[in-house]
């Protein structure tokens, strides 16, 4: 009687507490025409710190991320405060960089003598559009029931209330038809009725040629391109997609019982997630009959289609895969929001849609006041019109999608320290700050990189690992060290090295207090890694409540190989996302199974990330076993059947 379905665009997956009472709705729409835009963003400025509210699973959960994002400044993480005395500015002041709204982080005047804050800008995120965002990745990665209503009776039959479940005695069971349906006969009134099997019984209701799905998802992750699947199948490429889509809702039920739910109920000490992000080129496919006049699209060079995805280093388990794109957020939606909210007369921090980036608001005609001319207008209306002519839905800004990502990774998991790793990433790392900054500030949470030279070659790289252990070795006979293994030999000379390498300058101020600045002193790790060569390291948090041997232990750990082999994987097995290859004639890349809907590169990735998780075991410490089980949520190595069939 139960089948899963996804949700629907407009089933909200949690329920925010809209910002904007019907009186502020008045007022703006009263202000609009009258008011130059300058002063009506002004007007809803206090916006930039106000938490948006929201409900989630029962609980009530605020999203206020405009603060000091520097792990080392004094003011990260905190709320904005008006400090009682006259004269004396706030903690934070709004300001503008670049172009752009930003926060900075105001000298302190109350204790003048204590350590000095950062004193940098940070531009400012609106809390409406990150709340949007966490709504989408929560939306898009469920399922719900699907209650079927049955007609058990023949109108006025003295039981007309009696259903099988409840009151099984007033039926006959007539057995299963063709469809594996169950039939229920009414006592009373004698009426037939079938009842669809649940999904563990039987998958084929509803669906036709249901026997293919394992092989379909065989097909799926093993580098095998849509004709040639539909080939192998002998199904048509609208059939491929519903598949995938089927396939899609098998593993996010799998997902429910099997990852989420034995998730909340553990807690981990330690958790090493390393992060990144993969390269998704989505070729803006001309919809038909649009090939005349196109035009340029803007988009095309400023936001580029990414897959934020976190890994656990121990296990590999791979705990999410976000892509950065809305495949539902319409234009029409957007202009409808900007009309009815007046968002193009409001500051980036206070819109809604400011996620979208270049399309978070539509261009509406100059007020009676406005400062934009006609032509600015018909400009702006003609590049937000170009955008229709492509692949619809739109990007997400990589900060707001990074933010949401990092928000539910904290809710998804319960630990006491936390320790991550990343390349030098613009979006993670002040994702990271914000998200975890009250972890981050009681020494909870530990943020590391992990640079490694992208352009090297394998056999580079090979070489490098190979020098690096000689040397280390070489280092370990100078010194009399008796050891088991390299990394024995790294560890000690990690803390030799860190005696007198500082990843942050120290510094006193005149009160006598000590503080500390980043200094951007990386570290070579001693260790290269045998396919991606050296490693820099650094640590953006405070990390002087440990000794050296503590650093030095942390610090040899630092690798990104567990994120790294799901993205190698990925790109080797799913066609959809593979680099692009360098075309026979070497003038230009060819992205032939890129013209990929980012709908489908969201479910394939998904899919395959399951598969991953629990079918594929590898070898690691003498075990070979699959990352759920490493991670101590599986105590088997599942299959597409177990998958699929929900067994
Ligand atoms: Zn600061
Ligand atoms: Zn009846």
């Amino acid at each position: 009687m139960i089948y899963k379905r996804l949700l629907k665009y407009d089933e909200k997956a949690i329920r925010i507490i809209h910002p904007v009472s019907a009186k502020q709705l008045t007022d703006r729409t009263n202000d609009y025409p009258l008011l130059v835009p300058r002063d009506f963003g002004f007007k809803h400025s206090k916006d930039v710190f106000k938490p948006i509210e929201f409900e989630w699973k029962g609980k009530m959960f605020e999203i206020q991320y405009n603060t000091c994002s520097d792990p080392l400044c004094k003011n990260h993480g905190l709320k904005q405060e008006k400090f009682g005395i006259k004269s004396k500015p706030s903690r934070f002041k709004l300001t503008d960089a670049g172009g752009e709204k930003a926060i900075l982080c105001n000298p302190d005047r109350v204790e003048p003598d204590s350590p000095p804050t950062c004193g940098t800008k940070t531009v400012t995120f609106s809390n409406w559009s990150i709340t949007e965002e966490i709504e989408r990745l929560i939306r898009i990665n469920s399922v719900v029931p699907v209650d079927k209503e049955y007609e058990f009776h023949r109108p006025h039959c003295v039981n007309e209330t009696h259903t099988p479940q409840k009151n099984p005695k007033s039926f006959y069971k007539r057995g299963t038809n063709a469809a594996k349906a169950e039939q229920f006969q009414c006592k009373e009134c004698k009426k037939y009725t079938n009842v669809s099997p649940n999904k563990s019984r039987n998958t084929t209701y509803n669906q036709k040629r249901n026997e293919i799905l394992p092989l379909f998802a065989k097909q799926l992750v093993n580098r095998s391109s849509i004709n040639r699947t539909c080939e192998i199948l002998g199904i048509g490429k609208g059939t491929y997609y519903q598949k995938l889509e089927w396939l899609y809702r098998c593993c996010l039920e799998f997902l429910e019982t099997r990852e989420t739910k034995p998730l909340a109920n553990k807690h981990f000490p330690e958790m090493w997630i390393t992060t990144d992000k993969l390269h998704y080129v989505l070729n803006n496919v001309l919809k038909k009959g649009k090939g005349k006049n196109r035009g340029i699209l803007i988009e095309d060079k400023q936001l580029l289609t990414y897959i934020v995805a976190s890994a656990d280093k121990r296990s590999r388990y791979v705990f999410r895969s976000d892509i950065n794109f809305d495949w539902e957020k319409s234009l029409d939606e957007i202009a409808s929001d900007t009309h009815q909210l007046k968002e193009d007369h409001l500051h980036s921090f206070s819109r809604k849609n400011e996620r979208f980036g270049i399309y978070a608001v539509a261009p509406c005609p100059p007020t009676k006041n406005d400062t934009q001319s006609m032509g600015e207008y018909h400009r702006g209306l003609n590049q937000f019109e170009q955008r229709r002519h492509y692949v619809d839905g739109l990007h997400v800004n990589n900060g707001y999608n990074s933010l949401a990502h990092f928000w539910l990774l904290r809710n998804m998991l319960s630990v006491d320290r936390w320790r991550f790793i990343s390349d030098d990433d613009k979006s993670t790392k002040p994702a990271i700050a914000r998200v975890f900054s009250e972890e981050i500030r009681s020494g909870h949470a530990h943020h590391f990189l992990c640079l490694t030279d992208k352009t090297l070659t394998r056999k580079q790289a090979r070489a490098e690992f190979i020098k690096s252990a000689r040397e280390l070795k070489e280092w370990a006979k100078v010194n009399g060290l008796k050891y088991d293994s390299l990394s024995d030999i790294a560890l000690w000379q990690l803390q030799d090295t860190l005696k007198v390498h500082k990843f942050h300058q120290k510094l006193v101020a005149p009160n006598g207090e000590i503080y500390y600045r980043q200094a951007n002193n990386r570290l070579k790790h001693p260790i290269a890694t045998s396919d991606r060569g050296h490693r820099l390291l650094d640590v953006l948090t405070d990390t002087h409540h440990l000794t050296n041997i503590q650093l030095a232990i942390l610090m040899e750990q630092v690798n990104d190989n567990a994120i790294n082999t799901f993205f190698q994987i990925v790109r080797r097995r799913l066609l959809i996302l593979e680099r692009p290859l360098v075309t026979a004639r070497g003038d230009g890349k060819s992205y032939i199974y890129s013209n990929f809907n980012p709908k489908y590169a969201q479910m394939a990735i998904t899919i395959l990330r399951t598969y991953y998780n629990f079918c594929k075991p590898f070898k690691m410490n003498g075990e070979k076993k699959t990352p759920a089980e490493r991670l101590g949520i599986a105590d088997r190595v599942y299959t597409w059947e177990d998958i699929i069939y929900k067994r």
